[in-house]
């Protein structure tokens, strides 16, 4: 039997309902969102995810301002629109938009925002929560999979876990709040492929979640039986979008399968906005 499908769309519809729930519940305490995306310059690549937020903002009935700063901006620029934001009590999310110009220690410029104002959850601080089991505002895409991986109700204490891709903002907060469930954790990266082994832990997989950013590198013949796969991976094939694991052949194995698109992508969204309602709650609860 193929595999039921995550639904992404329906479970970020629940989530924004729960996010208008709360906003409601801020307003009627006078306190309102904002939030505010700084971008050094223009990128056509980060253009489509400042549009994403304008929209999704809009349609959450938050404020929105994106902040353009000239593209020869330096260190000291960036973090001094960062300190100004941090200070100004009407802004209660701040997105540092990636890329930043060649030179720039993206890391050092994170760690300027406000941990509480950090919607993205890329604040050193923010990251430390994870590691103690305590996430409060976690990476947006981390916490996707989360959701993603809750509606198959499956308990994943000493589950055999696999987690493609090791970034700071997937990868590695995955596989700490996985580890934090008692599953059994194991985290493949470029290296594992280099040495031949990724498929060897690919189909010891009854948990796989993909992020690389490489159409169908996951045949679907790799995935076990009743596996629970989540493809984080978005790549562009001519005119479609495609994961990381090849879709058709997976879905004859697997138990449940997000899709691409309408999947983590589709989720990720909506974690933004409930991002921003318990950053703009954290802020109300110290000011009070
Ligand atoms: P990244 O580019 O920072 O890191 C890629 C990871 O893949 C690294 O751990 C690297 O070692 C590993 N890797 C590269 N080649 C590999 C190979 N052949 N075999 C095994 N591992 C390999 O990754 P990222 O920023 O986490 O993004 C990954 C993908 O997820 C991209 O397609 C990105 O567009 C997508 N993404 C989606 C969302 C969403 O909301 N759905 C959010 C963020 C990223």
């Amino acid at each position: 039997m193929p595999a039921q499908v995550i639904p992404g769309n329906e479970i970020a519809q629940r989530i924004r309902g729960q996010v208008a729930s709360e906003a409601q519940a801020l307003a009627a305490g006078q306190h309102t969102v904002k939030l505010v995306a700084v971008q050094v310059g223009t990128h056509p690549s980060s253009a489509v995810y400042v549009k994403a937020q304008e929209r999704a903002c809009s349609k959450a009935g938050f404020a929105y301002e994106l902040l353009t700063l000239p593209s020869d901006a330096g260190e000291p620029e960036i973090r001094g629109a960062l300190s100004r934001l941090n200070a100004d009590p009407a802004v209660t999310g701040i997105i540092l938009q990636l890329p930043l110009p060649s030179g720039i220690d993206v890391r050092k410029v994170q760690a300027v925002i406000d941990p509480r104002k950090d919607v993205e959850g890329v604040h050193p601080a923010n990251m430390g929560t994870i590691v103690y089991g305590r996430p409060v505002l976690a990476p947006c895409t981390a916490l996707a999979v989360m959701e993603c991986f809750a509606y198959t109700g499956v308990d994943p204490r000493g589950k055999e876990v696999v987690m493609v891709g090791h970034s700071d903002i997937v990868g590695k907060p995955v596989a700490l709040l996985f580890l934090d469930r008692f599953a059994t954790v194991t985290v493949c990266h470029i290296g594992t492929s280099e040495r031949g082994h990724l498929e060897e832990h690919v189909r010891n997989a009854e948990v796989l979640i993909v992020a690389v950013g490489k159409a169908n590198l996951i045949p679907g013949f790799w995935v076990r039986e009743g596996a629970i796969v989540i493809d984080v991976g978005i790549n562009r094939v001519g005119d479609t979008i495609v994961g990381d694991v090849e879709y058709a052949q997976a879905r004859e194995r697997a138990s449940f399968i997000t899709p691409v698109p309408g999947g983590v992508g589709a989720v990720t969204t909506a974690i933004l906005l409930r991002n921003l309602v318990t950053a703009a709650r954290l802020q109300s609860e110290t000011t009070c």
